[in-house]
Formats: C-alpha cells, structure tokens, sequence
C-alpha cells in the first residue's frame, strides 16, 4: 500500500526499532511510549484496521496475539500488560494499518480515558 507508514516498516524502507519480525509479522517500539514498555506488532500484510478484519485474513490476528505473549514473556512483563487496538477515528486510530500495541511496566487505569 503506498504512502502507508507502516507498510513502509514492515518493508525496511523506514528504520524502526525492531523487538521481533519474522514473515508474517513485525513487532518495534513505539516512537513516542506511553508506558516504560509500549510497542505495537503489525502485519506486514496491509490491513487498514480492526473493523476490515473478517475469515479471510483474521488468522494474522491470532498469530499476533501468540506473538505478543511470547515476547511479553522475553521483556518480563510478568505483572501484565496491556494490547490495546484504536480502530477509526473515534477510537484513536492514527495510522491507518492495522496494529496492537502492548503497554507495561507500570500500573495502567481503567477505564481509558
Ligand atoms: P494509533 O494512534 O493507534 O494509530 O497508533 C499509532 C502509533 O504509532 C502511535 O502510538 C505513534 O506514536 C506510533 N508511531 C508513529 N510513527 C511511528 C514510527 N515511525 N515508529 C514507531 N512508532 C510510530
Ligand atoms: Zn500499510
């Protein structure tokens, strides 16, 4: 997808900070955290946002999950976590490809404002 930030990512043509990447996915820190541990796994599949996801291409979205647990587990995030997908603009949705972010290290509130 052109002119996609994230596309862009997961095809090296921007620098990012790499936690995990494989095939399918790719995981980076966010550029601005929002918690001592905050970073968002993508597809490199473009998928614009939750609300496109349906059975022809929600598997990405189990496979993301498996892939944050594992690397929860690398960073220690032991005292939980949170994953949080901002779909749209009421939701906070910014970039425009599908991502979960993954804030911890420090005691979140609920409920968001
Ligand atoms: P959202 O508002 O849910 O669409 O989230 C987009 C996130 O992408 C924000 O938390 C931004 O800080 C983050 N972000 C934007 N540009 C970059 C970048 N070049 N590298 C890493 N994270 C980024
Ligand atoms: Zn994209």
């Amino acid at each position: 997808m052109e002119n996609c930030l994230f596309c862009k990512i997961a095809a090296g043509e921007i620098p990012s900070n790499k936690i995990y990447e494989d095939d399918k996915v790719l995981a980076f820190y966010d550029i601005e955290p929002q918690a001592p541990v905050h970073f968002l796994v993508i597809p490199k599949e473009h998928i614009c946002c939750a609300d496109a996801i349906d059975s022809s291409n929600s598997a990405i979205v189990a496979y993301i999950f498996e892939v944050i647990a594992k690397i929860a587990k690398e960073l220690k995030l032991e005292k939980g976590y949170r994953i949080v997908n901002n779909c749209g603009e009421e939701g906070g949705q910014t970039v425009k490809h599908l991502h979960f972010h993954v804030l911890g290290g420090r005691l979140l509130a609920w409920p968001p404002g």
